[in-house]
């Protein structure tokens, strides 16, 4: 870590120091020259000069901006770094893809408090990525990756693997950032489908009744989901109404969603 620079506990901040990691991430990565790669949080630059030196021409988000005269330092003479210097969950990713002309590589060792927000706003812009490689807490890519009828499946899971193919990569211990975390750490690869694997007929009903399911964990449909439907319609669509919503699966989630969107027209 640079030692002029204070880790900022606000954003977020757990740089990356252990070379190892840094270089598994980057095989995962297997970035090229004339790929679209944006880096978010790139930070003093541990994963950034890397990036770099593969792609020769780099986009970056980073809301801090003393950071970034090192990050520039860091990277000198590598390639084309273009810093934007704002706050990511701000930032209009279909944009920058539209002007890149390409779909995006999002890669980023997130902050861990906006890991969600953030995975939510890069999943509205889903259809201009082609890819993100994330570091996020262990337990956030479990929730990612998790199936029906476990723990850690939730609005996360079924929201992610909507819009993705998720694979948990490698977990992360926290000695590989100063100053270390207090918890694990994963990387995960997210690829939007390119086929959708469920039809969802109304994108944002189907969002508010899977947040309303989960909101009410404890619940059964019929309970959790009456201001969408009837037990009488739950069961129309083949599902038990006195289930509880974590054993459903995405495409019963979207059968319910388009049976509510249905109801209501
Ligand atoms: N990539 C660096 C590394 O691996 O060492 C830094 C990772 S650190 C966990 C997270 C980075 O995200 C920090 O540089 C922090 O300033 C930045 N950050 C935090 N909140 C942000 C936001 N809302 N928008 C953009 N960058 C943010």
């Amino acid at each position: 870590m640079n030692s002029t620079h204070r880790a900022r506990k606000r954003f977020g901040q757990n740089f990356l120091h252990d070379p190892n990691v840094i270089a598994r991430i980057l095989r995962a990565i297997k970035p090229l020259a004339g790929e679209a790669l944006v880096e978010i949080g790139p930070g003093l630059g541990a994963l950034t000069r890397p990036l770099l030196e593969a792609s020769a021409n780099l986009e970056v988000v980073e809301i801090d901006r003393d950071v970034i005269p090192h990050l520039q330092a860091q990277c000198a003479g590598v390639g084309e770094l273009h810093v934007h210097n704002v706050d990511v969950l701000k930032f209009d990713f279909t944009a920058l893809s539209q002007r890149l002309g390409a779909p995006l590589r999002l890669v980023g060792n997130l902050p861990y408090n906006i890991s969600t927000p953030l995975l939510f706003h890069a999943l509205d812009h889903a259809s201009y990525v082609r890819d993100m490689h994330l570091m996020v807490q262990k337990e956030v890519a479990e929730r990612m990756a998790a199936a029906p009828n476990s723990d850690a499946y939730g609005r996360l899971s079924v929201m992610v693997q909507w819009r993705c193919q998720v694979e948990l990569l490698f977990l992360v211990g926290p000695g590989a950032f100063k100053p270390a975390p207090k918890v694990d750490s994963a990387v995960v690869r997210l690829t939007p489908h390119t086929t959708a694997p469920v039809q969802v007929d109304d994108g944002k009903l189907f969002a508010d009744l899977v947040n309303r399911a989960f909101s009410q964990r404890r619940k059964t449909l019929r309970n959790a989901l009456k201001i969408y439907l009837t037990a009488e319609q739950i069961s129309a669509v083949g599902i038990d109404p006195g289930l509880r919503p974590e054993v459903l699966s995405l495409a019963q989630f979207a059968a319910l969603a388009n049976a509510a969107a249905r109801a209501g027209e």
